[in-house]
């Protein structure tokens, strides 16, 4: 069982590792290149050695053939005789090298080794086996008595067949004597190459939830890993970065949700211990727990709003509706609910927007009822509708191209200072002056005004300043 198992690992190390892979391809690309090489030269020796062989042999039989006599006039008869040339005879024999002669029509007149009359001649050269030899054949045309003929010539070239075996085998030993270190060192190069990306596995090993904060070391790595472990890293900034804010939502969120909670559960024992004979206490018990359900049912319609955003199943439904309208019923509304404050506004033209009505209708209260919330009472709320060019909100905008809906809601409130100003649409964020009870705000309002007006390819402005009021303006394509 543990053999298998070892047996298993080493499988598996083999099929997955890169660095296995790459030395296989390595190591093949060199003994292919060499033996390549071996080959080459091999074939380079053969040729010259069985060319100079082959030479020698021919000149050879010329040299005796002349000194014969056999291509002068009145050479011997043409007929086959067997004490005709006794000199090329007895080179033939102790060179293992027989010469036929045949006529034109392949007729065989003389030859050192009649027996092999079959090797007739023919129009190129051969390579022939015989007797457990090697021949190499040569035609050659003469003329002998002045009649044409054909001279066939073998050379046996089985010597120069093992010398070449030889030679080659001689080769192949020097090519692996000097790939032996070479496919050390392609075996050992890969250690180099993989030693970062081991690391950088080791690391990765070790993120958890606990330590999203670990990071490849990019210093060491070069090229292509550096990069990897760049792009590695930027992307766990992303995961960090969403896991920590996650992590604290779910905790802004339970705390929200416990205040409301504790304050009932207090007046609930208020209610069972006094609430029953104290008229007072009772009604007091009663509107507070009305109160805090209602605060609550608010903080959990708003907590259903994120998280729907935040997992992507929130949907706008788009309807062409009258802006200018909707403004008008929301001040009005406001009027009647707020007589504390002075709210005026400048809405001179109809307006009408492509846009989720009931979502632009919460996101304009959003910014109403700030103004309202931080907004001392005898203070002044002026809420204004026009169109601006693009990025232009000075309300002179000519840009007739790219033309925005501005919905203005300015305060003389209590204002708000830079650093406020930066976090005020991050969620669950308050100013530390509208933590009070009064305000009752739970800091989600602008968070999720932002997202509906984003998700209407709009902008928000802000213009603000601790003590002198503050200013919103929505910015809408006007082409929704
Ligand atoms: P909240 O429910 O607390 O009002 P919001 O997300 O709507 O939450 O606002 C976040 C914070 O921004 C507020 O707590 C307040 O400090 C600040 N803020 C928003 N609007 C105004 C305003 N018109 N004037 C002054 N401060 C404001």
């Amino acid at each position: 069982m543990k053999n298998k198992s070892l047996v298993q690992a080493i499988k598996e190390k083999i099929e997955f590792s890169i660095r296995f892979k790459l030395s296989v391809k390595l190591v093949r690309m060199l003994v292919t290149t060499l033996l390549a090489a071996g080959i080459g030269v091999t074939i380079v020796f053969g040729v010259f050695n069985l060319k100079e062989s082959v030479n020698h042999n021919y000149q050879q039989v010329f040299t005796i053939l002349n000194r014969e006599n056999a291509f002068s006039s009145n050479a011997f008869a043409l007929s086959p005789g067997e004490n005709n040339y006794p000199e090329l005879k007895n080179y033939a024999a102790q060179n293992h090298s027989p010469v036929l002669i045949f006529d034109r029509a392949g007729n065989l007149l003389w030859g050192t080794e009649p027996e092999w009359a079959k090797f007739k001649p023919k129009s190129w050269f051969r390579f022939i086996r015989q007797d457990n030899s090697f021949f190499f054949i040569q035609n050659q045309e003469a003329l002998v008595a002045g009649t044409p003929i054909e001279l066939v010539i073998f050379t046996d070239i089985s010597p120069n067949l093992a010398a070449i075996f030889q030679f080659s085998k001689i080769i192949f030993i020097i090519l692996a004597v000097l790939a032996l270190p070479a496919i050390i060192s392609i075996i050992q190069s890969g250690k180099g190459i993989f030693h970062p990306i081991r690391n950088m596995t080791k690391t990765v090993k070790h993120i958890s939830e606990e330590n999203l904060n670990l990071r490849l070391n990019v210093s060491g790595s070069q090229d292509e890993l550096k990069e990897l472990a760049l792009t590695f890293n930027e992307m766990m900034n992303r995961i960090e970065d969403n896991y920590n804010r996650q992590k604290q939502f779910v905790s802004d969120a339970s705390h929200e949700l416990r205040t409301p909670i504790a304050v009932i559960q207090g007046y609930a024992v208020m209610l069972s211990r006094w609430g029953k004979d104290d008229p007072e206490v009772l009604q007091e018990s009663i509107s507070a727990i009305k109160n805090e359900a209602e605060n609550m049912n608010e903080l959990i319609d708003k907590l259903l709003f994120l998280a729907r955003h935040d997992n992507s199943t929130f949907v706008f439904e788009k309807e062409e509706f009258s802006l200018t309208e909707m403004l008008l019923d929301i001040i009005k509304e406001t009027q009647i609910i707020d007589s504390t404050h002075n709210i005026s506004y400048d809405i001179n033209q109809e307006i009408s927007l492509f846009a989720d009505r009931n979502r632009m209708k919460q996101a304009v209260r959003i910014f109403i009822d700030n103004a309202l919330k931080y907004t001392p009472p005898g203070g002044e709320i002026k809420i204004g509708l026009g169109k601006v060019g693009l990025e232009n909100d000075n309300n002179n905008g000519n840009n007739n191209d790219n033309k925005y809906i501005a919905i203005n809601i300015k305060d003389s409130g209590i204002g708000m200072s830079e650093e406020e100003l930066r976090h005020i649409f991050d969620r669950f964020f308050r100013a530390d002056i509208s933590r009070t009870k009064e305000k009752g705000g739970h800091g989600l309002g602008l968070a999720i005004a932002k997202i509906i007006v984003l998700g209407h390819q709009g902008k928000i402005k802000v213009r603000s300043k601790k003590g002198a009021g503050s200013e919103f303006i929505i910015l809408l394509p006007e082409r929704g």
